[in-house]
């Protein structure tokens, strides 16, 4: 069992960092939000006062953190961990960032001797919860098979993408896909309800139709007809508008750079950035739905 350091204990590092200690490492952690340091203390992980604390003697680091200025800041910024880490650390970042982000952090990292890996996640809060979580991971073979058994007790499905960088590109293009097929489901949704369908029945029936998706069979986004999701809470918890809207920002600018058509998901974040600006921030994204409820709640 490894020693292991923990930084950013939000919706998704919380249950992540709980998983680890339920697997039996020595998970030490920190978070600037004193709440989410107390929550993983009940789930038997040491606090630290600062990153630099917790990743003192660890043989692994891994960062779940917001967006890439975060990032950034954990490991290059005043206090950055990479020049306080030892050289044979393991370092994780699984926060959804930019894959330019990622190199840069990444070739600081090597010129360190430290093996760094990216490896966002997919899944959501329930499969960070259940330890069933996608890792898509970029960096070198050697750095990632040395990853895998320490995220095995976080996920299931283990990919290897490429180098650096080559994991937040493939989980970019999944958020890119998920954005379109969450707003097209509440569409169809609301839709079948506008004349008088119940969207318990047309979920199921879409489900099991050629509309079915992820959407439909494990989150579904209207309030009621699926137990255990945000929509069933007032959209409470879950992956925030805001982060879909960063990382919708973040294809774009790839898309951009790569001079790649996003005719679909530049609809989808125009969307989602409607509904942020209207006070939906921090509400889970599949709460997108009330914008096609508008007159109707
Ligand atoms: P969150 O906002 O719930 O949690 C982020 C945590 O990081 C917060 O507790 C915050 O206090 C902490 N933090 C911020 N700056 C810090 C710093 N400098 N030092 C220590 N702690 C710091 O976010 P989340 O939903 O857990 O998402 C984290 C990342 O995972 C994001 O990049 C997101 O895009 C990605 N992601 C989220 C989901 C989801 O369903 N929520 C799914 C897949 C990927």
């Amino acid at each position: 069992m490894a020693k292991i350091a923990f930084v950013g204990l939000g919706n998704m590092g919380g249950p992540m960092a709980a998983n680890l200690v339920k697997a039996g490492h020595e998970v030490v952690v920190f978070d600037l939000a004193k709440a989410a340091l107390e929550h993983a203390v009940e789930a038997g992980a040491v606090a630290a006062g600062s990153a630099g604390e917790a990743a003192a003697g660890a043989e692994c680091v891994i960062t779940m953190l917001p967006a890439g200025q975060h990032v950034e800041s954990v490991y290059l910024g005043a206090d950055g961990l990479l020049a306080q880490l030892a050289t044979d650390t393991l370092v994780i970042d699984s926060s959804t960032i930019a894959p330019d982000t990622v190199q840069k952090v990444a070739k600081v990292a090597s010129e360190q001797g430290i093996a760094f890996l990216d490896a966002p996640v997919s899944g959501g809060v329930g499969g960070a919860q259940a330890g069933t979580l996608t890792f898509i991971c970029g960096g070198d073979a050697a750095t990632f098979e040395r990853a895998k058994p320490i995220l095995a007790n976080m996920g299931k499905n283990i990919f290897h993408a490429g180098g650096h960088g080559a994991g937040q590109v493939a989980k970019i293009c999944n958020n890119l896909l998920l954005a379109i097929l969450m707003s097209g489901t509440c569409e169809a949704l609301a839709l079948g309800v506008k004349n008088g369908l119940d969207p318990a029945v047309l979920s199921e029936i879409m489900k099991q139709s050629s509309g079915g998706n992820w959407a439909l069979n494990v989150y579904n986004p209207w309030p009621g007809v699926m137990e255990g999701v945000p929509a069933s809470r007032g959209y409470e918890g879950g992956f925030q508008v805001n982060l879909m809207n960063k990382d919708l920002g973040l294809a774009y600018d790839n898309a951009v750079k790569n001079q790649a058509p996003i005719p679909m998901g530049a609809l989808a974040r125009n969307l989602f950035s409607l509904h942020g600006l209207k006070g939906n921030g921090t509400l889970d994204f599949s709460s997108i739905q009330r914008l096609f409820l508008e007159g109707e709640q």
